[in-house]
């Protein structure tokens, strides 16, 4: 050990109890509402690598301490136990190890659902604990693992449900895939339904009505030609699409619609609020109407999912940057996410959170879903060296 802020992370990770553990994790199917079985996997190995507190919740949130001595910051790592659906992917819990040129990575690679959105993740968030332990690293602030259940319901239940338990920190770390780069956040997802408002008529008489689609039409072009989107150093531009179109009273008769519902795909930055966004749509449809005042349309929020963004300048940043330097040799670039993660409620909760974890973010819910072997134990080090560098 060369001094307390460096202990002999390296020496003190027991690889191959790594990789045993996240096989053991994705062979336990998972879906979001039923986490219970994997969430006695995540128990018994925190109580095996010998956690200070372990406890799961009725909901089967599983999280678990390193008591420090109430002098420094806490830290908490988040990761989430449950798993998209399968599909048709074949052999979704084998948890195999396979050669990784068919998924672009030289050397070996785990495959199974889950394996990178997010068993790999939370295994090396696991494991680090234990890594800790075993160094005898004497701990200023706490450390919390937080390994929840129903993520991907995308409403951020279990999180919600640790944080309003009573569990806090000062800064914290969300173990999703991002290939071991360190993440900022991600942009907001809103859904809006836009409605346009018409009259009906015989079909075989279109000029006694007005048209919802041919108005719907007009909304949409309006969007495309005048609807400016911010844009991010680091999460990128904010964007809109539209994914979904319907008209009624529809085609079982010869009728000229006089509704059209459009749902917009519109991610936000995080300095956009609700407001605004629902303001900038709703500008084009004032600009529409008073070019023609039978342009009738309106707008309603379907659906909001916060955005994320940490600083770069913020300590946890810096810590991981630095971890990854130590361990990787470099600290890399710093990137965001193209999906939500829970550490969005973590920032809402006002604890500051970094993204780093292992695992391609592209490989998420699909039929390629893999981790790299050698990303676990290089994740692992970099949060056990967080660990040091924030908590030691
Ligand atoms: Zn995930």
């Amino acid at each position: 050990m060369a001094n307390s802020n460096t202990p002999d992370i390296a020496a003190a990770l027991d690889e191959a109890a790594l990789v045993e553990f996240t096989k053991e994790l994705i062979r336990t199917p998972s879906l979001s509402l039923e986490e219970k079985a994997v969430a006695g996997v995540v128990e018994a190995e925190m109580r095996r690598l010998g956690y200070d507190q372990v406890w799961q919740d009725e909901l089967h949130n599983v999280v678990g301490v390193l008591k420090g001595s109430g002098t420094g910051s806490n830290l908490l790592f988040n990761g989430h136990i449950d798993h998209a659906g399968v599909g048709h992917m074949a052999e979704p819990f084998s948890a195999k190890e396979m050669d990784g040129a068919p998924f672009s990575h030289r050397g070996k690679v785990i495959y199974g659902r889950g394996a990178s959105d997010m068993k790999a993740g939370v295994a090396a968030m696991v494991m680090a604990g234990g890594v800790i332990k075993k160094t005898g690293l004497p701990l200023s602030g706490d450390v919390i693992m937080t390994c929840v259940v129903r993520e991907e319901m995308a409403r951020g239940e279990g999180v919600k449900a640790v944080l309003e338990a009573g569990v806090t920190a000062d800064y914290a770390v969300n173990c999703e895939a991002t290939g071991l780069d360190v993440y900022l956040g991600h942009r907001g997802k809103s859904e809006w339904k836009v409605t346009t408002m018409g009259r009906t008529t015989h079909a075989g008489n279109p000029t006694g009505g007005i048209n919802a689609i041919l108005m719907m039409n007009r909304f949409l072009n309006a969007l495309e030609a005048d609807y400016p989107m911010p844009q991010h150093e680091f999460l990128g531009d904010a964007t809109w699409t539209v994914i979904d179109i319907s008209a009624s009273p529809g085609a079982l008769t010869p009728i000229v619609p006089d509704r059209c519902t459009a749902i917009i795909d519109r991610r936000f930055l995080p300095e956009e609020s609700q407001e605004q966004v629902r303001a900038g749509l709703e500008r084009v449809i004032e600009d529409l109407a008073s070019e023609d005042p039978t342009f009738q349309a309106e707008v309603e929020l379907n659906k909001w999912f916060p955005a994320m963004y940490t600083e770069p300048d913020s300590p946890v940043v810096q810590a991981a940057l630095e971890a990854r330097r130590r361990v990787l040799g470099q600290a890399g670039e710093l990137g965001s996410w193209y999906f939500g993660v829970d550490g969005t409620f973590l920032n809402q909760a006002g604890i500051p959170c970094v993204g780093l974890g292992p695992g391609n973010e592209l490989l998420a819910h699909t039929p390629k879903d893999v981790v790299p072997v050698d990303h676990l134990g290089k994740a692992c080090r970099i949060y056990a060296q967080i660990i040091a560098e924030m908590c030691a």
